[in-house]
């Protein structure tokens, strides 16, 4: 049975102001999207550490596709998926602490028309609607039907039962905006453009994003010699990312760049940070750590909701956000992560 719901008031807000804003950033959605997949498929195979029977191990990967007459991008992963309360409960409103931050910069911003910050946050899921003239997603968990969310980005969205041929996951279906003079969203259907965003925002996701592209091959004779100047086009399903971490990466390939936007990125700042470390151990404990000091202070520092703590990851695994135990309660405002492959 199909469902209208009504946005919460602050989501409301959020929203027209992704729909509204002349802001050149529009990129980040591809971003946003990919992340949200990424943290998606975390999440079940953290489950399957535990729980092997309802969620078998199996490898994953995200994919993009493109239908370039509907004008759609989507955006699809085997992760843990949503059930319908899920749906309702992290779309229909803004549950993140960082969105409350967002939201007092925002009215500063508007005043003095700087929107640059947008894209420096990590907006989250209604990015989508600042491509997007509607939103589609399809989701389903291990245990449960699928459902599907739809909203044009106005006070409401519906949702319903749906066909989606999955164990589990989750498929976000942009309808692209009409193209106007300067803003050609059809950019977005293009292939050499996906590949640009993902390598510049998103090669460090640790899953395969895989999208079906054309590529031009050399023909051969019968005895598999390549013919000179004879070529013709193949599809090929190609992973677009090189799925290496950042802090897996040696010191010396990883640009201080880098290391502001994955800040930025990941710990949804819109300020680079004041000093990055990037730490490579070995000895009787091997690990890799980023460590970073925010150049202003988080703006819930001294209240309750304050979660200090660094990231944690064991073989490149995501394991738990805020470990206290990594470091000392006098440096509580550093922000990072730590991988050992020392870990049980
Ligand atoms: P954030 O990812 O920062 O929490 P978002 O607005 O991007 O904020 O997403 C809100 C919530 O919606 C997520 O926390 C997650 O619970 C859920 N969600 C979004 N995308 C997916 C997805 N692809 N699969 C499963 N859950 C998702």
């Amino acid at each position: 049975m199909k469902q209208e719901k009504q946005f919460e008031t602050q989501s409301q807000q959020l929203l027209d102001l992704m729909i509204n804003s002349i802001y050149s950033e529009k990129e980040i959605f591809l971003r946003e999207l990919l992340s949200n997949a990424s943290d998606a498929i975390d999440k079940y195979r953290y489950l399957s550490l535990t729980e092997s029977e309802k969620y078998p191990a199996k490898s994953h990967s995200i994919r993009i596709d493109v239908d370039k007459e509907a004008r759609t991008i989507s955006i699809t992963d085997d992760g843990i998926g949503m059930s319908l309360e899920d749906m309702e409960k992290n779309l229909g409103t803004i549950a993140r602490s960082g969105s409350k931050e967002f939201m007092e910069k925002l009215e500063d911003a508007q005043q003095s028309e700087d929107l640059s910050i947008i894209g420096q946050f990590g907006v989250g899921f209604y990015s989508a609607f600042m491509v997007g003239d509607s939103v589609e997603v399809l989701s389903k968990t291990v245990d449960g039907p699928a459902h599907r969310f739809f909203s044009e980005g106005k006070s409401t969205y519906t949702v319903e039962d749906a066909e989606f041929d999955t164990v589990s996951g989750t498929k976000v279906i942009v309808h692209l905006k009409e193209d106007k003079d300067d803003l050609k969203y059809s950019d977005y259907l293009e292939t050499y453009r996906i590949e640009n965003l993902v390598k510049k925002y998103s090669d460090y996701i640790r899953y395969p994003i895989k999208m079906l592209v054309k590529v031009s091959k050399q023909d051969v004779d019968d005895e598999d010699k390549p013919v000179d100047g004879k070529f013709h086009d193949e599809i090929e399903d190609k992973t677009l990312n090189s799925m290496i971490p950042l802090w897996k990466k040696s010191v010396n390939d990883v640009k201080p760049e880098d290391l502001n936007e994955f800040y930025k990125n990941k710990f949804s700042d819109y300020e680079e940070p004041l000093l990055s470390l990037n730490v490579h151990v070995e000895g009787l404990y091997t690990y890799e750590a980023l460590l970073f000091i925010p150049s202003h202070v988080p703006y819930n520092f001294y209240s309750d909701s304050y979660e200090q703590g660094l990231s944690l990851y064991s073989h490149g695994i995501f394991i738990q956000d805020h470990y206290k135990d990594l470091i000392p309660n006098y440096l509580r405002f550093v922000k990072g992560l730590v991988d050992s492959d020392d870990f049980p």
